[in-house]
């Protein structure tokens, strides 16, 4: 530890009143525009290559959660619409998708990927109104991974035999696909990529709350004409996931969302031979050591835990942060959310944006008043929330012990737990005692101990000095009751084939 570390370790954690933070300076505003895009009044079901109004007659509507505005208007799929789906997508799969030369599938999905580059930043700003996010996120992260796995697996649609050597590989069939609000563009990225190439068509489900990026890729989609069928997306609740999960001519069911809903569709499935993926919670452990760099280290905790306003499944949501360090880590991390932005998704100085929904904002208030009650410290950012919308500030907890619900369950929120511990064993059992298995962080100058630590971590991904990084070529799933399955890489190929010798 440097001298300096020294002194500022004796330094108190302050209340933020004292501190005036935020009120010094601050930039001046910078708003994406928005006039371009294009959103329609409604939008209907994308159903064998068309635009088709639905049986059920019903509309829903999606507002943008950082101002309450109602955006538009979207179709709500019953069973019957959901049937139609799947009609449209083995009828594809058995005339066109399955006769396809392999080589002509990745064209398709080349010019997807394409489109959906070409069309970049309407996309960003698409789901940055829909769904609460800061601009800079979609536009850096979630628009332009998306992409990236619409070009890897185009690449991969061809080469499927070098990928099981000596094996054979056929597609499944058709698969249906139920995906969360938190990373709408990506999470239909991560399912519609690697099933096309296989040679699988689709139906696909969006959340309920964020469902204008998938519509705005149907149009994609239907532009790069693919044969039709072979995308379909059917809009509506947890009751079209349902009517889809239960389907009997789906043969794959590939599901994003909460463990809770995620047992349940196991449990609607069991014994009927579908094959499944499930990506569900986490409640990710970032450890830190003493010999960390500490500024990088607090970079880090703030990436996993404020991103996205904490709607991460992997959101590094548990600090264990070694004694000896335990006051510089607080203080800086103290230090650090005042700094935070929060407000206007659409500016693009917005670190942190709105929460997803009323709901989920309810549920992140209900926890964080149980770590209160539980008799945590509460430490949050001193920031002015907007008056209209969906907001909660930066906030993390000290004094938490391995058995209050903040250090148990998945809050979903910008609200981080800070525990701690002495020796690296420690580390290790407190991190791993968890129901969850989804993802990990380790924080160390020492990569023996990187080694070590991330060996011993319970999670199927594990960041070393570094959180929150996604590649195309990377797979990413859990443990336990994080699911099963990866997507993502050559791994994320398997769910969708059948192996034949
Ligand atoms: P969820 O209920 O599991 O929703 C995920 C998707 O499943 C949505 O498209 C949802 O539709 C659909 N769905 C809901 N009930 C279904 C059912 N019985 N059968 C089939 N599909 C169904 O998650 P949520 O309500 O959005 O959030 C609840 C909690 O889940 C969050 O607080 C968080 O803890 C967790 N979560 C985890 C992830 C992750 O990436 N691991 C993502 C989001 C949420 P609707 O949108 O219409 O409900
Ligand atoms: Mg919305």
């Amino acid at each position: 530890m440097t001298t300096l570390e020294k002194k500022v370790t004796r330094l108190e954690v302050v209340e933020p009143k004292q501190l005036n933070f935020g009120k010094k300076w601050d930039y001046a505003p910078a708003p994406e525009a928005t006039d371009f895009v294009k959103i329609k009044p409604r939008y209907e079901l994308f159903i064998g290559g068309k635009f088709v109004k639905p049986k059920s007659g019903n509309y829903f509507k999606s507002i943008n959660p950082a101002t309450e505005e109602v955006l538009t208007e979207v179709a709500e799929a019953n069973e019957a619409d959901v049937d139609a789906a799947v009609r449209a997508a083995r009828n594809a799969y058995e005339k066109y998708w399955s006769k396809l030369a392999p080589a002509e599938r990745a064209k398709y999905i080349f010019r997807i990927a394409r489109q959906l580059q070409e069309k970049g930043r309407e996309f960003a700003i698409l789901e940055t109104m829909d769904g609460g996010k800061p601009i800079k996120e979609a536009r850096d992260g979630d628009i332009p991974l998306s992409v990236a796995h619409f070009f890897y697996y185009a690449g991969w649609a061809d080469k499927l035999e070098y990928a099981f050597p000596g094996r054979k590989c056929r597609p499944l069939g058709v698969a249906g696909q139920v995906i969360p609000w938190n990373f709408p563009l990506l999470m239909a990225a991560w399912k519609l990529a690697p099933a096309l190439a296989c040679g699988n068509t689709v139906v696909l489900k969006p959340a309920e709350t964020t469902p204008l990026t998938a519509l705005h890729l149907a149009q994609i989609i239907q532009e790069a004409d693919l044969p039709p069928g072979v995308v379909n997306i059917v809009t509506g609740f947890g009751k079209t996931g349902a009517a889809l999960v239960k389907h009997p001519d789906i043969n794959k069911i590939a599901f994003t969302g909460s463990t809770e809903v995620g047992k349940g569709i196991m449990k609607s499935i069991a014994g009927t031979g579908k094959k499944m993926t499930l990506e569900l919670g986490g409640k990710a452990a970032n450890i830190i050591f003493e010999d960390a760099p500490m500024d990088q280290a607090i970079e880090g905790i703030i990436n996993g835990i404020y991103f996205n306003q904490g709607h991460v499944c992997c959101a590094g949501s548990r600090l264990f942060v070694q004694e000896s360090v335990k006051d510089i880590v607080i203080r800086k991390l103290y230090d650090r959310i005042q700094t935070l932005r929060v407000g206007n998704p659409l500016d693009k100085n917005t670190d942190v944006g709105a929460i997803n929904s009323r709901e989920q904002l309810g549920k992140i208030k209900e926890l964080v008043e149980s770590g209160v009650q539980e008799g945590c410290k509460l430490h949050q950012s001193a920031c002015e929330l907007p008056k209209k919308g969906f907001w909660f500030p930066p906030t993390f907890f000290t004094g938490v012990a391995q058995s209050n619900r903040i250090a148990q369950e998945e809050i979903f929120g910008p609200v981080l737990s800070v525990l701690t511990f002495r020796t690296p064993e420690e580390a290790v059992e407190k991190a791993n005692n968890t129901a969850y298995g989804l993802s990990a962080g380790v924080w160390t100058d020492k990569g023996s101990k990187i080694f070590k630590i991330s060996s011993k971590l319970k999670a199927g991904v594990i960041w070393a000095n570094t959180y929150n990084k996604f590649d195309p070529t990377s797979p990413f799933g859990g443990y336990k009751e994080s699911g099963f399955g990866r997507e993502g890489g050559l791994h994320g190929l398997l769910p969708y084939v059948k192996l034949v010798r």
